[in-house]
């Protein structure tokens, strides 16, 4: 039997738990916990709050959500219209012109790509797609391996090129697609981060699909704290907690959007140097970073290495990681010197 996790439902679920423990550590302080505004985007929600609460909150959910729909515009491979989506549509090869939003995206990933030892890659749509995880999971069956050989021929980061000036992407064969499924949620973060900063609006917190960054401090005066739940498949319970100031957070994980076959769980985060699923004990691993898109995209490439190679390379990045690991006896938590500083110790 083959399962698929709806994506609303996974989030929905990260979100519930934000949402529990803001209630949970600031019921004391203020009434009002409700995130003033709270929408859909990207196949998912997102929710912002604030404090004080002297902006509209109707001129600002008006303007997130134009922006959000312009992103979506450009960089969503769910929308068969959006620039990415005509470039991957295009049978032909070298340079194709776009948004300059959509290059500086790109030319980060690539940055990822080579900082991750290849573990991040955007170019491995073809591999997403025959996993079922992409925006066509109508005629899915599970893949053999000859099907993900010819799959894995479209993916490579040589394959793919980006310039700025003009903004354009260049490919080199007609099947290359490109998915930024694992960026575009922090860059929208980042995003509307940016519409509350030009509001002025002092202490913050913006969430899309439980990619987080905050600003300030919460209702209660200290940092925000954000609940990092457990790796479990049927139902989360908060694990870590987080005491965030000016920092964006993004967890990355299998256990929400998977498919099971055959007692087998295959999660979306793929490893382009095997073509599969990632299959090893790191349940979820977190990335903090002052940018939302370099932590959703990190929290993805970690996720692939698995933890020895993660802790490794988060180390050699001086990039602040929690990963949570399932054990013989449940699981375990393992931070690095640079997140012990957002670990919240009641
Ligand atoms: P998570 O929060 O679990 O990281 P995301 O939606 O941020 O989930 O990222 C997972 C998505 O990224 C997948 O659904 C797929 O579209 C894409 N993806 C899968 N493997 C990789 C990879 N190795 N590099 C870049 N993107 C990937
Ligand atoms: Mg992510």
């Amino acid at each position: 039997m083959i399962t698929h996790l709806a994506y609303i439902t996974e989030y929905m679920l990260r979100i519930v738990y934000i949402l529990l423990f803001a209630l949970v550590t600031t019921a004391c302080s203020i009434d009002n916990l409700e995130p003033q505004i709270l929408g859909n985007t990207m196949g998912t929600t997102y929710s912002v709050q604030w404090h004080p609460q002297d902006v509209s909150a109707s001129q600002l959910k008006q303007k997130i959500d134009d922006r959000l729909q312009a992103i979506n515009a450009l960089m969503s491979t769910y929308d068969a219209s959006s620039e990415l989506s005509q470039f991957n549509q295009s049978r032909d090869t070298g340079w194709h012109a776009v948004d300059p939003t959509l290059a500086a995206l790109v030319d980060l990933s690539a940055h990822i790509h080579q900082n991750s030892q290849g573990a991040f890659d955007i170019t491995v749509g073809p591999l997403v797609n025959l996993w079922g995880f992409g925006p066509d999971q109508a005629e899915f069956s599970f893949p053999d391996d000859g099907e993900i050989q010819i799959a894995q021929r479209s993916v490579g980061a040589q394959h793919l090129m980006v310039r700025s000036d003009p903004p354009a992407l260049y490919k080199n064969i007609p099947d290359l697609y490109v998915d930024l499924s694992a960026i575009a949620k922090g860059y929208g973060v980042d995003a509307v981060a940016n519409i509350m900063e030009q509001a002025g609006v002092e202490n913050y917190m913006v969430e899309i699909g439980g990619e987080v960054k905050c600003k300030g401090v919460g209702y209660h005066g200290d940092a925000w704290r954000i609940g990092i739940e457990a790796p479990n498949f049927e139902r989360g319970k908060i694990e870590e907690i987080l005491a965030l100031d000016n920092i964006a957070v993004a967890t990355s994980g299998d256990y929400r959007n998977f498919i099971e076959h055959q007692g087998q769980y295959y999660s979306h985060t793929i490893d382009p140097t095997t073509g599969y699923p990632v299959t090893h004990n790191l349940g979820s691993i977190t990335v903090a970073h002052q940018s939302a898109a370099q932590a959703d995209a990190w929290a993805t490439a970690l996720l692939v290495l698995g933890p020895e190679r993660a802790l490794e390379i988060a180390n050699q990045q001086q990039l602040p990681v929690l990963m949570i690991t399932r054990e013989a006896r449940g699981y375990k938590s393992t931070s690095n010197q640079y997140m012990r500083r957002y670990l919240h110790t009641p």
